[in-house]
């Protein structure tokens, strides 16, 4: 399987995705790490995928858009999660003098927002995830970019 197609209805099913990432995460064998590419406009609901994927993982706290911040972490029981909004970054250079590559290691889960303000110096996606506005509501889609993308949709969509 390479991709899925879900009809969000509302709020609380585009929620509902994250947090099945993190099930499928949390229920995997061994320890790798994902890379999501999230695109779609403002508001289209690329935080609130990640909020729930990052209540997901176990954190009970605020999630918090990194807008101004680019980079958000969660350090979570057995992962770290870090959150990326590229949107204002003004020269990708940026990332390289944040340590960008250090932020892709096994333990890892990397969900960037607008990641192509940062093309060239990403990991390459495991999993690009578009949403789309249908008039008052959404529809997402999952596409794999790598064997490890391939299993994690496939879990998901069990
Ligand atoms: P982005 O990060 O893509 O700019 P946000 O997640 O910050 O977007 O905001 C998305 C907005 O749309 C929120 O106000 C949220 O309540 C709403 N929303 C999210 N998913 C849906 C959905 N499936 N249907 C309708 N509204 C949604
Ligand atoms: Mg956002």
């Amino acid at each position: 399987m390479k991709q899925l197609e879900y009809f969000l209805a509302d709020e609380d099913a585009t929620v509902a995705i994250g947090s099945g990432l993190a099930t499928v995460l949390k229920n995997s064998v061994v320890q790798q790490a994902l890379v999501v590419y999230l695109n779609g406009d403002l508001g289209a609901g690329k935080t609130t995928l990640t909020r729930g994927f990052v209540r997901g993982m176990g954190h009970t706290g605020n999630v918090k858009s990194p807008t101004y911040t680019i980079v958000e972490p969660y350090e979570l029981a057995n992962w770290r999660v870090f959150h990326f909004d590229l949107y204002r970054l003004a020269d990708p250079e940026e990332l390289e003098y944040m340590g960008i590559r250090d932020y892709f290691n096994d333990d890892c889960c990397c969900f960037i927002e607008w990641p192509e303000k940062g093309k060239g110096l990403l990991a390459k996606a495991d999993l690009v995830i578009t949403i789309a506005y249908q008039d008052e509501q959404r529809v997402i889609n999952l596409q794999a970019e790598s064997e490890r993308g391939q299993q994690v949709i496939t879990a998901l969509a069990d």
